[in-house]
């Protein structure tokens, strides 16, 4: 195990060993994981961002995570250095089973608890009633009215009493994304805490690799973004990492609304949910 220099070292401890871990002969850790200069200070970094936001917002911060990889990174952080970050997802129910059985997954790693965040179900049921199951390949204000039920308003309630949010974007993942800082403000006044917001591709893989972290499998089948099952598809060589999200839509700004727009053309605010019909529908 490489060791986190520089940040909190006795901390990095006792963590269970990592069974179940997603790692096989042909995995997403054996193509991607690649040590590169600054890659030590870019991790102590990371932690050094969450320990500070963690202190400044004791009791009311939260990591946001997708279940994603950069995500699972964040979550090791938090829990190898006894954060006292909350840990929060959402459970769209158009889940692959394999991100949801992440969850089980790092609570028996981590021993922490994750808040789960289920759409309100009589929201999805008349959202469905009226558009269709399927109604996100319609239009994009249909997608995003499916987005708006079934991770906007949950999204609301695990913000509900918190001053922060630690979310993994970076820069690398897109166009709409490469201005993203360390830190941002959303639109309700929350501090963003951006921890990996300069990290590759290879730094959250070598991560991975480094300290054996519990990943989706999804990622070992070309999947670098994962959301829902029925919005997310492997991508080809060559693509934009989350060319697999919406790949039916064009061009453009391709986000749910967790992550709106700043004045840079980047990400910055948890979206307009104010702007959205009570069927989450935009307005
Ligand atoms: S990602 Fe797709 S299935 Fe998930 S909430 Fe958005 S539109 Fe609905």
């Amino acid at each position: 195990m490489t060791a986190v220099t520089a940040v909190d070292a006795a901390a990095v401890s006792a963590l269970p060993s990592a069974a179940g871990s997603s790692t096989s002969a042909a995995s997403a850790i054996s193509l991607y994981a690649k040590p590169t200069p600054g890659f030590e200070d870019r991790v102590a970094n990371a932690v050094a961002i969450l320990k500070a936001a963690s202190e400044k917002h004791l009791g009311t911060i939260v990591q946001s995570t997708s279940l994603g990889v950069e995500g699972m990174v964040l979550t090791d952080m938090i829990a190898r250095h006894q954060l006292p970050i909350a840990i929060g997802t959402l459970n769209t129910g158009k889940l692959h089973a394999q991100t949801v059985e992440l969850i089980s997954r790092i609570e028996d790693r981590y021993a922490v608890d994750v808040e789960v965040y289920e759409p309100v179900n009589e929201s999805v049921i008349q959202f469905v009633r009226q558009n269709g199951e399927n109604a996100m390949y319609e239009s994009v204000d249909l997608r995003k009215g499916c987005c708006a039920v079934r991770k906007i308003e949950p999204m609301s309630r695990m913000m509900a009493g918190r001053t922060a949010w630690v979310t993994g974007l970076r820069r690398e993942q897109s166009d709409n994304r490469s201005e993203v800082s360390f830190h941002d403000v959303d639109k309700d006044g929350r501090e963003k805490v951006i921890p990996l917001a300069d990290w590759s591709w290879a730094d959250v893989w070598q991560y991975v690799a480094a300290y054996d972290v519990p990943y989706n499998p999804l990622h070992d089948e070309f999947f670098p973004s994962i959301g829902c099952a029925p919005c997310t598809r492997a991508i080809a060589v060559g693509e934009d990492f989350r060319a697999g999200r919406w790949w039916w839509e064009e061009e453009g700004f391709k986000e749910c609304g967790l992550h709106g727009s700043n004045a840079h053309g980047g990400v910055s605010s948890l979206g307009a949910i104010s702007t959205l019909s009570p069927i989450g529908q935009t307005a």
